[in-house]
C-alpha cells in the first residue's frame, strides 16, 4: 500500500476575527518590522513566544491560545496600541510620496525587481547576506518612496542553513524547514480559487510553480515555489535551498528566476516596462521577455530585443570573476536549447550572448555577460566597484576608452528604520524633528547633530551597547548548553564581556578574503591591546561561512578558540547564526566596526553604514564604499588604498596599522574622559560620522538615484521603442542593418588644427576634419572630438567630447567638419576625431562596429 500518497493535506490558518482581525491584517504586512510601535505591538503578545518563533508574528498568532486572545480583547492599553499601530499603517500605505511628488514623468512605470535572495526579516529566512539584505532594503526604500515597483525571487523550502559551532568551534549547518503557511505569505490565486500555476521547461521536462507573496509596505514581492507533487523530484529540489546545489541546480534556479519570473508576472497580469537584475543571476529574464515581446507582435529577435534592452537595468555586485556563473555549452543547450530556438537564433548566435568575443569558442558562457549585452544601463555599487567594473569588462567595448565604458556607479545604502535602534531613532526624532522619517538625505538636516547633547548621545548610545552585551551572554549561554556544558560554565557566560569597554564588531560572511583573522596576526600585541585593566577592550564576532567553504569554516574556528583560549577569554565571543536579527544587536551596539577585505574584493559592504546610523564609528580598510564615506574626522582608514602582489605581506602591513590606530589613536580617545565620564572627542568623532555618512548612505537615496537615473530613463526610452507595436524598435534594427553595411567605407581622412607645438591657457584652436561616410549622409553621424592631456605613455585620460558641426561637403561622400578646442589645464594634450552613427529620433547610437577613430 501506498501510504504517503493516500494521505490527504489540509491547512489550519490562524482566523482573527472582529477586534483583533487588524493585528492579523498588520502580521500579513512586513512594513511593522521598521515601524518601532508595531515591533513592539507583537512583543507583547507574548515575549516568550516571541523569541520562540524567531520574531515571527503569523506563527505566533497559529499558536496562541483563545484564552490569551480573549484576555488581549480585554486590555485597554493593548486595544489602543493596536488602533494606534493600525492606523499609522493606514496613514502610510495612503500618503502622498517622494515619487508622487517627483516623478511625473514616470506614472505608468511598472518596474520589476529581480533577485536570488531577499533579506527583509530574520523570520523570513530567504537570504544568506549582503546582496539579499540590500534587496530587502531596496524593495522597503521603494515602499517608502512610492515607486510602482514589484520584487521577483524564489521561495526556499530551507532557506539559507543555520549554523551553530560544535565543541571545537566547527561550524555545524541545519536545515530546518519553513511552514510557509507560518510565514507572512500569501498563496496566489486564480478567480476560480485555483493557485496560479506558472509553467515552464527545464531540459525536457515540465516545470510547474506556484508564486506566493509578501508584502513589504506597498510594494508586492513574488516569490516561485516548485515544490509541488507534480513535478519531477529534481525540479523540486529547485527551491529546495539557497546556493545549495550544483551547477545544474544553480542553472534551473536561475532558469527558474529569470523565464519563470517574467512569466509569473505575466501570470498575475504586471507587464514591466523596467527590468532590474540585481546580479546576473536572473539575466535569463530578458530572452523571456524578448520572447514574449516576439510572439506578440511577430517581431523578430533582433527587433524585440532593441526594445527589451531599453528596459533593462543590471547591477553587478561581484569585482572578481570567479564570483560569477559560467555555464559550459552543453548545460545551456540542454536547458536553454528550445528557448533559444524559439527566439529564431542559432546555438552559436545564443551562446555568442554570453561570450565577451561571441566568435571565441573556448570562452564560457558568462551570466554577467549575458547581462552587459542585454541591459542598457549597468552600474557597480560604489564609486570604486564602478571603476573596477569598468576595467573588468572593458574588452566588452574594444573602441572606448575606459572612462567611456558604459558602467556608471550607483552606491549602496541601507534601509534606515529597519537598522536604527530605538533609542536612536527616538533622539534623532528629538534633536532633528521628524522629517528625518521621510527624507533622510537632506544633509542640513544632519547638520542638526552638532545640537544633540553630548551626555544623551553618550547615554543612549551606552544603552545600546549594555544590550548588545546581555544579547551576547544569551546567546552564549544558549550555545554552551547546546554544546553540554556544565552548570558552572554556564554561569561563568554571564560575565564575559564588560557593557562599559570598548566595543569592537566584525560580522560578515567569513569568505577568505575579509580576513576575518588579520586581527590575530600578532597574538602578544593584541593580548595587551585588550588586557589593559584601566582600558579594556573586547571584540564580537558573528558570521557564516559557505557550506562548502573549509578555509571559511578554519577561520571560524580560529577565532572560537581564541574566544575560548585563557588570554582572550570574555574579552572575545562569538555569537552563532548570524542573521538580521543579530547583526540589529550588533550594528546598534557596538563603537567600532572593523572592516578587512583585501582591496578591490569588497564591491559596497552595508554593515558599516548600519553602524554609522547608529552612533558608531568605522575603522576600514579604504575599499567599497568607505573612499566615499571617509573624511578623516568620521572614522578610521587602515592604510591609503595600497595594493600588493604579496597577500602575506598585505595582510602583515594591514593588521600592523590596525594595531597601530588602535593604541595610538583610538583606544586613547575612547577612554579620555572629563570629569563627567564623557569621551569628547570621541563624541564628536561621531557627530562627524552622522552629519557626513547619514544623508549619503542610505537606501531611500540609492532607490533615488536608482529611479532617476535608471528607471525613468529606461522606461522613457522602453516607451518609445514599443510604442506604436514597436515601430521604432523594427526601424532602428534595420537603421542598424544599413549603418552596418555602410560603415566600412567611414574614415577620418584629414585633421588640421589651426595651432602651433605651444600654445597659452585660454587661448582657443580651431579644428577641422575631413570625414569620408560613403553612402552614409553627415546628418546620420555625429562627429566629435576628443580631447584631454596625455599619461606618459601618450594616452588621453579623462578626456572630454567636443562636437565638431558639419560644414559643407568637400567632394562626393566627403564632409567637412569643424569646432574648436579651448584647453582648461596646462600640459601636454592630445585629441582625436569620434564618429558615430546618429539616428534621427534617438540621436547618437552607440554600438560595436559602428564607431570610427582618427
Ligand atoms: C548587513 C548584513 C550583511 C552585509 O554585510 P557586509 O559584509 O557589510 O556587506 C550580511 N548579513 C547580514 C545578516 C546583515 O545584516
Amino acid at each position: 500500500m501506498d501510504f504517503v500518497r493516500s494521505i490527504h493535506r489540509f491547512t489550519v490558518l490562524p482566523t482573527l476575527s472582529g477586534e483583533l482581525a487588524p493585528l492579523q491584517k498588520l502580521a500579513y504586512n512586513l512594513w511593522w518590522t521598521w515601524e518601532p510601535e508595531g515591533v513592539e505591538l507583537f512583543k507583547r503578545l507574548d515575549i516568550d513566544l516571541w523569541q520562540q518563533t524567531r520574531h515571527n508574528p503569523v506563527e505566533m498568532l497559529g499558536i496562541l491560545q483563545q484564552t490569551t486572545l480573549e484576555k488581549l480583547v480585554a486590555d485597554e492599553g493593548f486595544m489602543s496600541q493596536l488602533q494606534r499601530v493600525s492606523e499609522k499603517f493606514r496613514d502610510y500605505m495612503g500618503a502622498r510620496t517622494w515619487f508622487d511628488r517627483s516623478c511625473n514623468g514616470g506614472k505608468s512605470l511598472i518596474a520589476a525587481y529581480f533577485s536570488m535572495e531577499f533579506g527583509l526579516h530574520e523570520s523570513l529566512p530567504t537570504y544568506s547576506g549582503g546582496l539579499g539584505i540590500l534587496a530587502g532594503d531596496h524593495l522597503k526604500s521603494a515602499s517608502d518612496l512610492g515607486i510602482p515597483l514589484v520584487g521577483i525571487g524564489l521561495l526556499y523550502r530551507q532557506g539559507y542553513f543555520r549554523q551553530y559551532l560544535n565543541i571545537e568551534g566547527w561550524q555545524q549547518e541545519l536545515y530546518p524547514e519553513n511552514d510557509f503557511y507560518n510565514l507572512p505569505l500569501r498563496l496566489e490565486r486564480d478567480e476560480s480559487g485555483e493557485p496560479v500555476a506558472v509553467v515552464l521547461d527545464m531540459a525536457g521536462r515540465t516545470v510547474t510553480a506556484h508564486i506566493w507573496s509578501v508584502q513589504v509596505g506597498r510594494v508586492p514581492l513574488y516569490l516561485l515555489d516548485t515544490n509541488l507533487e507534480g513535478n519531477a523530484p529534481e525540479d523540486r529540489e529547485i527551491t529546495a535551498q539557497l546556493y545549495g546545489g550544483d551547477q545544474e541546480m544553480r542553472i534551473r534556479q536561475e532558469i527558474l528566476l529569470g523565464v519563470g519570473g517574467i512569466r509569473a508576472l505575466h501570470q498575475l497580469g504586471i507587464t514591466p516596462n523596467v527590468c532590474h537584475m540585481n546580479e546576473g543571476h536572473a539575466a535569463f529574464l530578458a530572452l523571456e521577455r524578448t520572447r514574449l515581446l516576439m510572439e506578440e507582435h511577430g517581431l523578430s529577435f533582433a527587433e524585440a530585443m532593441e526594445a527589451v534592452r531599453a528596459g533593462n537595468i543590471f547591477t553587478t555586485h561581484t569585482p572578481v570573476d570567479a564570483g560569477i556563473d559560467h555555464f559550459p555549452p552543453d548545460l545551456l543547450e540542454r536547458y536553454l536549447g528550445r528557448l533559444y530556438r524559439s527566439l529564431g537564433i542559432s546555438r552559436e548566435e545564443f551562446l555568442g550572448l554570453g561570450r565577451i568575443n561571441p566568435r571565441n569558442l573556448n570562452e564560457t558562457f558568462c551570466m554577467a555577460v549575458l547581462a552587459l549585452k542585454l541591459a542598457n544601463h549597468a552600474n557597480g555599487v560604489s564609486q570604486l566597484h564602478g571603476e573596477i567594473s569598468r576595467r573588468m569588462w572593458k574588452n566588452l567595448w574594444p573602441e572606448l576608452p575606459d572612462e567611456h565604458i558604459p558602467i556608471t556607479s550607483v552606491t549602496n545604502g541601507v534601509h534606515t528604520k529597519t537598522w536604527l535602534s530605538n533609542e536612536m531613532a527616538g533622539l534623532l526624532t528629538r534633536y532633528l524633528g521628524s522629517r528625518w522619517r521621510e527624507d533622510s538625505t537632506d544633509p542640513v538636516l544632519w547638520k542638526r547633530v552638532a545640537n544633540i547633547p553630548d551626555s544623551e548621545l553618550w547615554r543612549t548610545h551606552e544603552r545600546c551597547r549594555e544590550r548588545l552585551v546581555l544579547f551576547a551572554r544569551r546567546r552564549l549561554k544558549d550555545h554552551l548548553r547546546q554544546v553540554g556544558a556544565t552548570a558552572k560554565e554556564i554561569a561563568a557566560a554571564e560575565e564575559v564581556l564588560d557593557p562599559e569597554a570598548l566595543t569592537i564588531g566584525f560580522a560578515r560572511r567569513f569568505a577568505t578574503y575579509k580576513r576575518g583573522t588579520l586581527l590575530f596576526r600578532d597574538l602578544a600585541r593584541l593580548e595587551r591591546i585588550l588586557g589593559s585593566s584601566d582600558r579594556p577592550v573586547q571584540i564580537i564576532f558573528a558570521g557564516k561561512a559557505h557550506p562548502h567553504d573549509v578555509e571559511g569554516k578554519e577561520l571560524i574556528r580560529e577565532i572560537f578558540q581564541h574566544s575560548i583560549g585563557g588570554r582572550f577569554r570574555g574579552k572575545i565571543v562569538f555569537i552563532e547564526d548570524y542573521d538580521m536579527a543579530v547583526a540589529r544587536h550588533l550594528v546598534q551596539g557596538v563603537d567600532v566596526w572593523l572592516n578587512t577585505p583585501r582591496r578591490p574584493l569588497e564591491a559596497s559592504g552595508t554593515s558599516g553604514m548600519k553602524v554609522a546610523f547608529n552612533g558608531g564609528l568605522n575603522m576600514s580598510v579604504l575599499d567599497g564604499w568607505w573612499p566615499e564615506g571617509y573624511r578623516g574626522n568620521n572614522g578610521w582608514a587602515i592604510g591609503n588604498g595600497e595594493v600588493y602582489d604579496d597577500v602575506d605581506y598585505q595582510n602583515e602591513v594591514e593588521s600592523r596599522a590596525i594595531y597601530d590606530l588602535l593604541e595610538k589613536e583610538i583606544v586613547p580617545l575612547f577612554y579620555d574622559r572629563g570629569t563627567d565620564d564623557i569621551p569628547r572627542g570621541w563624541l564628536s568623532c561621531i557627530k562627524a560620522s552622522l552629519q557626513t555618512l547619514c544623508p549619503l548612505f542610505s537606501t531611500e537615496r540609492m532607490v533615488q538615484e536608482y529611479t532617476q537615473l535608471c528607471y525613468l530613463p529606461a522606461y522613457g526610452q522602453w516607451e518609445k521603442l514599443s510604442g506604436d507595436r514597436l515601430a521604432l524598435a523594427v526601424d532602428l534594427t534595420r537603421w542598424k542593418g544599413e549603418m552596418h553595411r555602410g560603415w566600412s567605407q567611414v574614415r577620418v581622412t584629414r585633421l588640421d588644427a589651426g595651432a602651433t607645438a605651444e600654445v597659452p591657457l585660454g587661448a582657443a584652436i580651431p579644428v577641422t576634419a575631413e570625414v569620408s561616410l560613403g553612402d552614409i549622409l553627415p546628418d546620420q553621424v555625429t562627429v566629435d572630438l576628443y580631447c584631454g592631456v596625455l599619461d606618459s605613455r601618450g594616452n588621453i585620460v579623462g578626456g572630454e567630447l567636443l562636437p565638431l558641426s558639419h560644414g559643407g561637403a568637400v567632394s562626393d561622400g566627403l564632409h567637412r567638419f569643424a569646432g574648436k578646442i579651448e584647453p582648461h589645464f596646462c600640459g601636454r594634450h592630445g585629441f582625436m576625431v569620434r564618429v558615430m552613427p546618429r539616428h534621427p529620433k534617438i540621436g547618437p547610437v552607440y554600438e560595436q562596429g559602428l564607431l570610427a577613430w582618427g
